[in-house]
């Protein structure tokens, strides 16, 4: 399964993804870097898009100029397959005053983002092929990129009863969370990953003991310990990432565990992939870039869930990303009104929006001090959709248009031009960070463009 809304994937059941129809891309970016790193391709290149395909790769100066195509001069400008991230909260239904799907998509385009995949934490949650099928409607109607819905394991997300797993995965659901909580009864996952076997579709997990976690609102340790806060232990997530990979080990089943924090965490999965437990991982660019020393601020901008932990912590996620323990990069994008988050750090929401910042902030605080090569980065980004049978977009000819054109030596201030999301809880917000996303392309249109970036168009 590619990036292309309203694909099918065969089998005559619902596509998987699902967005808004627009016009295809008609464009020539020149000389631009163009970097994949999977197909071993970094080089100054030409690249044609026609009628949203990638038709022709070629020498700089080697493109032939097409009527009507809009011409990107791509010179020091790098030009990548675009980002998928499998981790997004879009809010809908129910909470459209933090963030909708146009707003959402918007926000993700400006990130770079081809494809996103959003949780099913709604009000109502998304346990029922009514649902879904409602939230698929208006993605065809709202969604700039394709989405991809997960549905909730459990009804209601109780945590007690499963969902109609087979019946979702049918109408659409690429696959199953009950992101936001854990899923504490270990029979009642042991059970969801006997179906989802049958179902396909991978089980996504948001990994926490709630009896560990409960009452901690940031990470235990010196800095809790200074500020007086209830913490959080990183036990609360590692010893549930150990029952979780021993459960689909047993069932020879699939888990894609969400939003690492810990290096106990990245221990745990590396030990379950070492015993081949069909295991996937991610970890956000707050959790890669930032520790629990931000919490000293008492801003609730570093208040999310799994919270900030200590340096030693973000190393670990940082050495697991290099060496492919850690799979990809999920934003968790988590919007919230002002007024959930301007209130005493204790009391505020969980949660940070990251999909306009996520390049940004790695590239920064990773790429350019020498921590992270950008060829992994890259990877890192463009395969968060394979957890969930979606192929990680390629700069090849003949392959659908996902393209991030990027100025990687441009400094903003973050926020300082707005948000394209709804809410703005960006932890990043008011940093100076260095490349920032110019345009992309998403499932073969133009999804986005970065006001200040002007085209030429040939007649
Ligand atoms: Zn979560
Ligand atoms: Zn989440």
């Amino acid at each position: 399964m590619s990036v292309t809304a309203n694909g099918s994937d065969g089998g005559g059941e619902a596509p998987k993804l699902v967005g808004r129809a627009g016009p295809a891309a008609n464009l020539i970016i020149r000389g631009a870097r163009l970097l994949d790193p999977r197909g071993g391709l970094d080089a100054p290149r030409d690249l044609v898009v026609r009628d949203g395909e990638i038709a022709e790769i070629a020498e700089p100066g080697g493109a032939p100029e097409i009527e009507g195509a809009e011409v990107v001069e791509g010179e020091g400008l790098l030009a990548l397959p675009g980002f998928v991230d499998p981790h997004v909260h879009l809010r809908v239904p129910g909470q459209e005053h933090k963030e909708d799907l146009e707003t959402g998509t918007r926000s993700a385009a400006a990130g770079g983002y081809c494809a996103v995949i959003a949780m099913a934490n709604t009000s109502p949650p998304i346990d029922s092929a009514a649902v879904l099928g409602s939230v698929r409607d208006r993605a065809e109607r709202e969604a700039s990129i394709p989405i991809g819905f997960v549905a909730n394991v459990t009804r209601g997300m109780a945590g007690q009863e499963l969902s109609e797993m087979a019946e979702l995965s049918e109408a659409g659901a690429i696959g199953f969370s009950d992101d936001g909580l854990p899923i504490a009864d270990a029979r009642v996952l042991r059970r969801a990953l006997q179906y989802q076997r049958l179902a396909g579709g991978v089980i996504a997990l948001h990994e926490e003991d709630p009896d560990l976690s409960s009452g901690g609102v940031m990470n235990e340790g010196a800095v809790s310990a200074a500020l007086g806060m209830a913490g959080v232990p990183e036990v609360s997530e590692s010893t549930m990432i150990a029952r979780d990979c021993s459960l689909a080990l047993y069932e020879g089943a699939r888990v894609h565990v969400q939003h690492l924090s810990a290096r106990k965490s990245v221990e745990e999965i590396a030990h379950a992939k070492a015993l081949d437990v069909q295991v996937s991982c991610e970890a956000s660019p707050h959790h890669l870039t930032l520790t629990d020393e931000a919490v000293r601020s008492l801003d609730a901008r570093f208040k999310m869930n799994p919270p900030l932990r200590t340096e030693d912590d973000r190393q670990a996620l940082i050495d697991g990303l290099r060496d492919g323990t850690v799979d990809c990069v999920a934003t968790d994008h988590a919007p919230h009104a002002a007024e959930e988050k301007e209130v005493p750090f204790e009391e505020a929401a969980w949660g940070v929006t990251g999909l306009e910042t996520a390049f940004a902030a790695l590239h920064t605080e990773l790429v350019l001090p020498g921590v992270l090569p950008l060829e992994v980065l890259v990877e890192r980004l463009t395969c968060g959709g394979e957890p969930f049978g979606i192929e990680a977009p390629r700069l090849e000819v003949g392959a659908v248009a996902n393209v991030a054109v990027i100025d990687p030596e441009l400094t903003w201030t973050v926020g300082e031009d707005g948000y394209e999301s709804r809410s703005y809880n960006n932890c990043f917000g008011g940093r100076e960070l260095t490349g920032r996303v110019l345009m992309t392309v998403a499932a073969g249109r133009v999804a986005f463009r970065q006001r200040s970036f002007a085209l030429g168009v040939a007649s």
